[in-house]
């Protein structure tokens, strides 16, 4: 037994998708050009597999707001939020992102990662809770309950129903119970029935643990999430989010009514134990929460792009993994079909993500394509285009023949 035998079922993974061509692994932007441009091997790429759903990492406040942080306060903090990296941009961010949202308290860590595994693991204790986590939610909501040490029961994937039957299970045995669902989905782009979700949740005197990390500044009325456009904001006891998506920068944050959140200050490894998000990441995801909550037209033409992308591909015979939202992620029947559309997207201008078992829900393999409110309709012309030639080429990446 070596040390570097577990690593053999992965590097043989990865060694076949280097013999199918280009490896996703490798892809490198050797220059950007704008939220949806890229240059990439000498060639102008449409980036379409990016978490950048409002465009906002090249706009003139995000960007002007970071270099001005950066000449006033520097390039990083060098230290922990609990000894010297909490700056007065940090308190006032969570003083917004708890305004916007309409609850009492907020919480900034240096990632979306760990502000999900950070709250977690404090909330839940070995022995004294349990955790109910949706079967498809994200590796570190998965880590949090690892790191927590708490008993964690899985559930099947966006099913009220099936977390009303587990908890009723877990009834009188005395223990704290915490639920965790996410808004949208990241890989397939469903969305969670939130509102269900939070009555099972209340009815059994649970927790409810959310994260909008893909539906913040998306969904809702007023871009408050998933949370939001099914009126259930105050049913959310814990309620995360990322900064590295919408709102165009690093950095995540937990936000909630119960005036315990204040106890992961100093309960929390994943929030002690690491620098700080620097100055100009929190100016940055401040000016773009201001866009948020000032502006919804950026989140309309988001809305217009994915409805177009989604019907243009289902007319294309597509397999489409959910209903129209900003992820659009098409089925194939084997993961070796996968790579080859993959790569032959790539080789033709449009950067999508590749998606393939392990990681990914029910062990489908999909391309998975993401739109952006910055997205032209130019650049929406090259990906549609760009996936008919790919539907010629792979009769076996459709479902249907394509509607001419
Ligand atoms: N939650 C979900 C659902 C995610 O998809 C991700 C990352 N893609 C995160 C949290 C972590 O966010 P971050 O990139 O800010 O660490």
């Amino acid at each position: 037994m070596s040390l570097f035998d577990k690593f053999e079922k992965n590097a043989a993974l990865y060694n076949e998708l280097s013999e199918a061509g280009r490896n996703p692994f490798t892809v490198q932007m050797d220059r950007m050009l704008g939220p949806t441009r890229a240059i990439v091997k000498g060639k102008e790429i449409v980036l379409a597999g990016t978490n950048n759903y409002l465009g906002l990492t090249f706009s003139e406040e995000a960007v002007a707001a970071a270099q001005r942080a950066i000449a006033e306060q520097g390039t990083g903090t060098t230290g922990s939020r609990f000894a010297n990296g909490t700056y007065a941009g940090h308190r006032a961010l969570e003083s917004e992102l708890a305004a916007f949202l309409g609850y009492g308290h907020c919480v900034v860590f240096s990632t979306g990662y760990q502000a999900n595994l950070g709250a977690i693991a404090a909330l839940a204790a070995p022995g004294k809770d349990v955790i109910l986590i949706d079967a498809d939610c994200h590796a570190c909501i998965y880590d949090g309950c690892q790191l927590s040490g708490a008993e964690t029961v899985r559930f099947r994937h966006n099913s009220p129903e099936d977390l009303d039957k587990r908890l009723a299970r877990l009834a009188g045995d005395g223990k704290g119970k915490l639920v965790c669902i996410e808004g949208m989905y990241s890989m397939f782009g469903d969305v969670a029935p939130v509102g269900e979700f939070a009555d099972v949740t209340k009815k059994h005197g649970a927790f409810l643990f959310l994260d909008e990390a893909h539906s913040f500044g998306v969904f809702g009325a007023g871009g408050r999430g998933v949370a939001e456009q099914d009126g259930a904001i105050e049913k959310v006891d814990f309620y995360s989010g990322t900064f590295s998506k919408s709102l165009a920068s690093i950095g995540g944050f937990v936000a909630s009514n119960h005036r315990e959140l204040e106890y992961l200050r100093f309960s929390s490894r994943p929030y002690m134990f690491t620098a700080s998000p620097s100055p100009a990441n929190i100016a940055a995801a401040s000016a773009a929460l201001h866009y948020i909550s000032s502006d919804p037209s950026l989140r309309e033409r988001l809305w217009a792009n994915a409805r177009r992308v989604h019907a243009a591909f289902t007319q294309l015979g597509f397999e489409i993994c959910a209903p129209v939202s900003p992820v659009i992620a098409v089925k194939l029947p084997d993961k070796e079909t996968a790579f080859a559309a993959w790569n032959f997207l790539i080789e033709n201008g449009v950067y999508v993500n590749l998606a393939i078992p392990p990681g990914t829900p029910n062990a489908t393999s999909i391309l998975r394509l993401s739109v952006s409110a910055a997205h032209s309709d130019e650049d929406l012309d090259i990906v549609i285009d760009v996936y008919g030639e790919m539907a010629h080429a792979f009769a076996k990446a459709r479902v249907s023949a394509p509607v001419q």
